[in-house]
């Protein structure tokens, strides 16, 4: 089952996913730019309405306390639309994470975890269907990033839920996996994110070696990247077979980003990349993976 704030639905009720977005978030309190405020809840329910008539039906949202995460604004905007959206316990990376939480220790961000993940988020009652998105810094983990990240392996252990990362521009990804798994996470139960943004190659193949997922989620970010390399890229780990470990998104966390202000919208996967992928002969069933059958398993609670 997959735990959406409204409720568990089945996996096969999920549909075409976007894995790793943010509707509400507010960054700006460390990045003092007023471009990554996101609370406009109309201008998200028109880019969620938007998201569905291209054929989306559900989204991972990401933004965990610290970054501004609103369970209640979620519970309404899936209400009002219709998209399953999944929300998160955990915590982001240095230094986004809140000041009560400065100086744990694993346990103590486990034990967070997993009390949201049984309890309810507050008093909301609304229940986190994933843990993340814990991240790293650039080629570096900071030793709080450490405990945060044993942490939610240790909460992903208890609960079933899956745990998807943060990578600073794709770095250290295998790095990741080795320390969940390390604290007895199942590999199957990672998504690795922002693999995309590594062009080296070897270090996403290494980390699709472990079995883990990797999401190609920064997908029309092309100020970091052109959209022709992330095909590459697919293009080469469809055929060595990793096909299975693959999710997309846009990880959209900007005004500037939404179709109102002249941007591509949630839907971007949908309208821009499938294109680009279809032209490179990537076969609709290929872009079913992706896109369903990946997010359905991905997301699912495991049994414990
Ligand atoms: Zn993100």
């Amino acid at each position: 089952m997959i735990q959406t704030v409204l409720a568990k639905i089945s996996p096969e009720e999920f549909g075409v996913c976007s894995a790793h977005e943010h509707l509400s978030i507010d960054l700006s309190r460390i990045k003092k730019d007023p471009d990554t405020i996101l609370d406009d809840e109309q201008g998200m329910i028109e880019e969620l309405e938007d998201f569905y008539r291209l054929g989306g039906r559900s989204m991972v949202e990401v933004t965990n306390d610290g970054m501004g995460r609103d369970v209640l604004r979620l519970k309404r905007l899936s209400e009002a639309t219709g998209v399953h959206l999944v929300t998160c316990t955990g915590f982001y990376k240095d230094p986004f994470i809140p000041e009560f939480a400065h100086g744990w220790r694993a346990e103590q961000f486990a034990s967070h975890f997993i009390k949201e993940a049984t309890e309810g988020i507050g008093d909301t009652g609304i229940l986190p269907g994933v843990i993340g998105e814990v991240g790293t810094s650039h080629n570096e983990i900071k030793p709080i990033e450490r405990e945060l990240l044993i942490g939610a392996a240790l909460a992903g252990k208890a609960t079933g839920l899956p745990v998807t990362t943060h990578t600073t521009l794709g770095t250290l990804g295998y790095e990741q996996v080795q320390l969940l798994t390390e604290y007895g996470l199942p590999v199957d139960q990672i998504i690795i994110g922002h693999q995309d943004l590594n062009a080296n190659k070897d270090e996403v193949l290494a980390v699709l070696e472990t079995g883990a997922y990797i999401a190609f989620d920064t997908i029309g970010k092309v100020n970091y990247r052109p959209d022709e390399e992330r095909v590459e890229f697919l293009l080469d780990f469809i055929k060595l077979g990793f096909e299975k470990q693959i999710l997309l998104s846009a990880d959209l966390t900007r005004k500037s980003h939404w179709k109102k202000h002249g941007g591509p919208g949630y839907g971007l996967v949908l309208e821009n990349f499938i294109p680009k992928m279809k032209e490179a002969s990537i076969s609709q069933d290929m872009l079913d993976q992706f896109l369903i059958i990946n997010p359905s398993r991905a997301f699912s609670i495991r049994e414990r």
